[in-house]
């Protein structure tokens, strides 16, 4: 076969799975042209994915992820926050894709770490008489400083939020919690530091949007719980009626 006709068998077989992905509805005609252009990559280990895999994780790293052992954390009495929902630990694979989204400049990470972890959480965050009916009246994730937010382009949490308020058809509402003082990361610091290092650095800046409210805290890693613990209070300030939240994964430090 000459190169001419390789290349035009290779295009037909490619218009021919085409079809079918689009025929079974695994992937949008608007995906599937952008798939054309762009190819999608791994969110764990980079590589680029077959044509056909409608989430943009590889066979291998999906098997090999990670799940926490109860999807369910309650916060101890006396904490402004009352329950965390996470499904994943921060290990391996899932660890790798949340340090891409907030170091690789991969935002859209953020809504594929969603998309693999609000299946398990679902029935979590329903009301639990209504079950069509979500418990939330919105969704506020955990701000960063603006200097940080311009440094990254993004906010991963807003990103997280916003995939979320897709999928729960709650609004999500950004710019209400704030970050006023540009702490160092949580990271980088020892237990005692992290519990003061962001004393008072939270605040509400549209309590009408908050009073009364059912609100679920979205962050992407939770380790201590010290930020979510920080914003649910400026929050619990602003006169909302429950905080509880939401993390694409749980870290647990030795
Ligand atoms: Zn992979």
């Amino acid at each position: 076969m000459n190169k001419a006709a390789m290349k035009r068998n290779k295009e037909d077989s490619t218009n021919v799975s085409a079809e079918v992905l689009m025929q079974t509805r695994r992937i949008s005609k608007a995906e599937y042209f952008l798939r054309l252009l762009f190819p999608a990559r791994c969110i764990c280990c980079d590589r680029i994915l077959p044509f056909d895999i409608p989430l943009e994780i590889c066979d291998e790293c999906k098997k090999d992820i990670r799940f926490l052992r109860n999807f369910e954390h309650i916060f101890p009495a006396g904490s402004n926050i009352r329950k965390v929902y996470s499904a994943f630990e921060y290990e391996g694979n899932v660890r790798e894709a949340i340090h891409r989204l907030k170091f690789g400049e991969t935002p859209h990470n953020a809504s594929v770490l969603v998309d693999l972890s609000f299946p398990f959480l679902e029935s979590f965050l329903k009301n639990e008489t209504f079950k069509s009916v979500m418990k939330y009246d919105i969704i506020i994730p955990t701000p960063l400083h603006p200097r940080r937010k311009r440094q990254r382009g993004y906010n991963q949490s807003e990103l997280i939020a916003s995939r979320l308020s897709y999928h729960m058809n709650v609004p999500a509402l950004k710019g209400v919690l704030v970050k006023k003082i540009n702490t160092p990361p949580q990271s980088r610091l020892g237990r005692g530091e992290r519990l003061i290092n962001l004393v008072g650095v939270f605040s509400v800046k549209k309590p009408g949007l908050v009073k009364g409210r059912r609100i679920l805290l979205v962050d992407d890693i939770m380790t201590t719980g010290s930020t979510l613990e920080h914003c649910a209070k400026a929050l619990k300030n602003a006169g909302a009626a429950y905080i509880d939240a939401y993390v694409v994964a749980i870290r647990h430090r030795s």
